[in-house]
Formats: C-alpha cells, structure tokens, sequence
C-alpha cells in the first residue's frame, strides 16, 4: 500500500480528469490481509474492491500477493468503486462502464489492467 500511496503521490502528472475521477471515489479504506483471508473472494486476487452494507468502500489488499504493480491495481479497485457508484451494484464487474473508467485512471498497460 505505501508503495501504491507514493506511486500516487508521485504521479503529479495526472490530467484534470485522472484527478476528478480519484475525487469522485470520495473516501475509500485500505486493508491489508493475508491470502487465506475470508475476506478476499479469490485467495489469488491482488485486490479486492468491497463495498459494506451501509455504503464504506474498501480496497482489500493481498499482502502475500505480487506488490509490484500495486499502483495500477489500486487503480483497477478504484475504478470499481467509481462505477457502482455511476452504475449500480449490478453493472458487469469488467463491462464496458468499469473499462471506460479504468481507462481513465490506469497510467499503463490499459488492456492489462482494465480488460479489453
Ligand atoms: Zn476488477
């Protein structure tokens, strides 16, 4: 996570709309668990976007993971939670919305990261 933040924090470059878009994620939670951890849904998943009951965002980050394009995964995450929010619940995880925004954010390897 700290990697990701400094990629991040580092990533001055980002246009108006890179910036608009991590505004309009609004306040998301970060939690780092281990890969056996119930509360990743695939035990080889980097990340994980999770969305609560009462509407908190989470990214949920797999410590026993590959970290070393964490930045574009958070992104990846992000973009998830930016699209429920646009779309509803029910929009297809890796449709269509959610690759339009991924797009936006993700800086590299677009077909990689976002689907397509
Ligand atoms: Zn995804």
């Amino acid at each position: 996570m700290i990697k990701a933040l400094l990629a991040l924090v580092m990533a001055s470059t980002f246009s108006e709309n890179q910036a608009a878009l991590l505004k309009e994620a609004g306040t998301v939670r970060v939690l780092y668990v281990s890969g056996d951890d119930d509360l990743l849904e695939n035990k080889k998943s980097v990340a994980e976007a999770k969305r609560t009951i009462d509407g908190q965002k989470w990214i949920v980050i797999n410590i026993d993971a590959d970290q070393s394009d964490m930045d574009c995964w958070f992104l990846h995450e992000l973009a998830h939670h930016i699209a429920w929010s646009r779309h509803g619940e029910d929009v297809e995880l890796h449709g269509p919305e959610f690759q339009s925004i991924c797009r936006q954010l993700v800086p590299r390897r677009k077909n990689y990261f976002c689907g397509g």
